[in-house]
Order: structure tokens, then C-alpha cells, then sequence
């Protein structure tokens, strides 16, 4: 009996990669194939990159993402046996708490876990840290959707902790924690994405002033020492590593929506003149570092 639970186990967790490294090529390879082939031109006044991605980076981060995708799937087998041992808070009755609740803990999660994120992304970008373990995820210099989930490995257990340990404590129903997972899927894609999707008025807007986006996250890559968060711009504002010049960044970077209906599309063998040409790049390079410096 127990080899028999022991082999459906290991079949459980095969099939909980495959799902984890299925969703990273679904969304993070969707998101690079709209914005870097089919959308490329009618989004070069949004770019954020100031040079085309590399194959070598882009292979880089896909093999941490690999290795991630391992550890994750690790993770969600100690939280199904967890579950198959009534050892965690996870339910699916939706009478339970109510459906107030769900909308209630799902804001909580985000909240908390952005908390953890902020804190833990500050520790480890202490030079005594920052080599083995987040180095994986900045090698790349201004990240694609590729650098969503590639991190090195120690980072990884770090960033899994997390869920692994909230839903030991907190009651979630599993469409909560289904909501949670898919809103860090995407959010994280798109905080990665190298391009601004979002309207002029999102910096100063009474919401989106507190939301974590593609220039926002594009200045931590750049910078290292500001923007740490993952979903809100709270932590950053409270504890000063919010950038000053990001709104100015902001308005600077994109063009009339009058101006961006004229962009031409640019023809294949063009591509790369277009991502050189100054004119189209979003972020200033006022104090950046190089790709390969380490921050101080
Ligand atoms: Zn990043
Ligand atoms: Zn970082």
C-alpha cells in the first residue's frame, strides 16, 4: 500500500511540473511571442528595453525558470499531502466562511504575500546574498517575460515558502489560492513584459499609483536599489525606495495615443534599427548600471 501511494505520489508530482513549466511557456511564451513578434511594431513607442533581448539571456532564464518549475512542483506536493493528511486550512465547501470571505482572503494573500515578497527581495540584494541568490534573476539585465519566474535555486525555496506556510495558517478556499496563483502568473509576466501597456494617467491615477507595472518594475532591473515590491508600491513609499523620477519616467516615456496610431509597422529585417534608435527607448539610462555591474 504505501508503495502504491509512494508511486501515485510520484506520478502526482510529474504531473504537477509538467503543469507549472506548461503554465510559464503558456503565458511568459504567449506574452514574448504577442509583444516581441506579432505586436512588435504597433508597440515600439511602449518599449522599455533600450536593446533586443539575446538568445543567450533569454536561454539563460529559461533554464532557471526550468529549475524553479522543479522547485515549485516540490512545494505543491508537500501542500497536497499536507491536504490528503488534513494538515492544512485549504477548503472547498464555498458555505464555509461565505463568499465575502473569498474576495476578503484573496485581498489578504495579495497583501501579505507582497509584504513577504517586498522584504525578502530587499534582503537578498544585500551584497553578502545577492550573488547566489538573485544574480539568476537580473543576469538577463532588462528582463523579457522569460525572466518571470527565473530565479536561482535558493531563491526559489524562499519565494515558495510563502504559500507552503500560509495555507497552514489562513483559510482559503481552493479558488482563492487558484486566484492568487493566477493574478502572481500574470502580474509577474507583466511586470517583466519590457513593454508600458498602461495609460499616461496610470502613475497619478487614486489606484494606479499604488500598482506595480512593466516601467516601474523596469527601474529595479536597472537600478537596483529602488522598487522592490511585487504587487503595490506601499513598502517602496513608506520606506523610501520609491524612485522619484518614476512618474516623470512615466509621462516622459509614452507618446500621444494620436502620435502611437501612426507608427508604421516595421519590416522584419528593420527590427533591429527600430530597437537601437534612442527615440523609441522608455526608460532613461540616467545612473543605470551596466548589465553585468552588481549593486553596491
Ligand atoms: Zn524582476
Ligand atoms: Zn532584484
Amino acid at each position: 500500500m504505501a508503495n502504491y501511494l509512494n508511486w501515485l505520489y510520484g506520478l502526482n508530482g510529474l504531473i504537477v511540473f509538467g503543469a507549472i513549466l506548461g503554465r510559464y511557456f503558456l503565458v511568459a511564451g504567449g506574452a514574448y511571442w504577442l509583444c516581441y513578434n506579432r505586436l512588435n511594431s504597433v508597440l515600439a513607442t511602449r518599449r522599455l528595453r533600450l536593446k533586443p533581448p539575446s538568445g543567450r539571456s533569454m536561454r539563460g532564464d529559461i533554464q532557471l525558470a526550468t529549475v524553479s518549475a522543479l522547485i515549485f512542483a516540490v512545494s505543491a506536493m508537500v501542500v497536497i499531502v499536507s491536504y490528503d493528511r488534513g494538515l492544512t486550512k485549504l477548503y472547498g465547501d464555498f458555505g464555509t466562511y461565505g463568499f465575502w470571505y473569498l474576495g476578503v482572503s484573496y485581498l489578504a494573500v495579495l497583501l501579505l504575500q507582497d509584504t513577504y515578497f517586498y522584504f525578502l527581495h530587499r534582503l537578498l540584494h544585500r551584497p553578502e546574498l545577492f550573488r547566489w541568490m538573485h544574480l539568476g534573476h537580473h543576469r538577463s539585465g532588462d528582463p523579457t517575460p522569460w525572466t518571470s519566474f527565473a530565479f536561482d535555486p535558493a531563491e526559489a525555496v524562499l519565494q515558495t515558502l510563502f504559500l507552503l506556510g500560509v495555507i497552514f495558517v489562513l483559510p482559503l478556499h481552493f479558488a482563492t489560492l487558484v486566484a492568487v496563483l493566477v493574478t502572481m502568473t500574470v502580474w509577474t509576466v507583466l511586470n517583466h513584459l519590457g513593454f508600458e501597456l498602461f495609460p499616461q494617467s496610470f502613475p497619478h491615477h487614486w489606484l494606479g499609483k499604488w500598482l506595480i507595472g512593466p516601467t516601474h518594475h523596469a527601474l529595479h532591473h536597472r537600478k537596483y536599489r529602488v522598487h522592490y515590491g511585487l504587487y503595490f508600491t506601499f513598502w517602496d513609499r513608506l520606506l523610501g525606495t520609491h524612485d522619484p523620477i518614476y512618474e516623470a519616467e512615466f509621462d516622459a516615456s509614452l507618446r500621444p495615443a494620436s502620435e502611437l496610431a501612426t507608427v508604421q509597422p516595421v519590416p522584419r529585417k528593420d527590427r533591429r534599427a527600430c530597437w537601437l534608435n534612442p527615440s523609441t527607448s522608455r526608460v532613461s539610462t540616467k545612473n543605470m548600471p551596466s548589465d553585468s555591474s552588481t549593486p553596491r
